[in-house]
């Protein structure tokens, strides 16, 4: 199980994800199941979804318009949205996020970060997006979940609060279940199998039957560095930096 941080310890509020959205019904939506959706009722953590659109100051309910320069679709407006804001970061509660494919690619280093936090206001994007100047005058941390276009934020808040709750202390079970999960110490996971121990002519491997466990440990770390090289080049570069660096000291 997670260790409880300092800012943890001494913070009395419980972790809290803050969503600033156009579609407030779309949550808690699947975070409201299994692990997460526990934890949710058991007070673990908080979930605030608010309507922009409440912020909203015609009586139209306006929160978005036409881009200048010209172009396809709407932009949402600034004064809207730094109303939200302002309501959504009184009380100090960050970092504040806007979910966007132009932001940083999320990782598993910003989640650890993110879970040993007070929490996080994440603002979901419609439309074309939300107008800059919002962005810059609200300092705010662009994030991405990947080099795909969704057609709002939601999918990817509820993406990142996901794979932070499951860090929260008291969320999972074994601490070894996250301690050799893929990206926890820089690799992929190794693979997994279980019974039947032949399926379709297919065995399990040998030594994960022998009861031997520091030649399943060792073969699960080969198993981890053979996949995160031949998978992914990049993760494998900076593995083997961190290896040699540890060596050195
Ligand atoms: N016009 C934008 C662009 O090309 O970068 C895409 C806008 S998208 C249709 C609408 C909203 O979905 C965005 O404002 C953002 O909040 C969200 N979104 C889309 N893709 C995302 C991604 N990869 N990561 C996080 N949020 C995303």
């Amino acid at each position: 199980m997670r260790e409880v941080t300092e800012q943890q310890r001494q913070g009395s509020a419980v972790w809290t994800a803050r969503v600033l959205t156009l579609f407030p019904e779309m949550f808690p939506g699947p975070l409201g199941q299994s692990l997460a959706g526990k934890a949710l009722n058991d007070g673990v953590w908080r979930l605030e979804a608010t309507d922009i659109r409440s912020f909203a100051q015609d009586k139209h309910k306006t929160v978005d318009d036409t881009p200048f320069g010209g172009g396809p679709g709407m932009v949402m407006r600034p004064d809207v949205v730094d109303a939200a804001l302002e309501a959504a970061t009184g009380d100090g509660l960050k970092p504040a996020i806007y979910l966007t494919p132009r932001g940083r690619r999320v990782d598993q280093a910003l989640v650890q970060e993110w879970a040993a936090g007070p929490g996080m206001v994440l603002l979901c994007g419609r439309y074309e997006g939300l107008d800059e100047r919002v962005i810059a005058s609200r300092g705010l941390l662009e994030v991405s979940l990947g080099d795909i276009v969704l057609s709002g934020g939601e999918p990817a808040a509820i993406a990142v609060i996901d794979a932070c709750v499951r860090l929260l202390p008291g969320v999972m079970g074994a601490a070894e279940t996250l301690e050799e999960e893929s990206f926890e110490r820089g690799l992929l996971e190794y693979p997994h199998y279980t019974r039947p121990a032949e399926w379709k002519g297919m065995k399990v491997p040998e030594v994960l039957l022998s009861g031997h466990h520091e030649k399943i440990r060792a073969w699960r770390l080969r198993e981890a560095e053979a996949a995160t090289k031949s998978r992914r080049p990049d993760l494998w570069d900076a593995y083997e930096k961190s290896s040699s660096r540890r060596k050195e000291d």
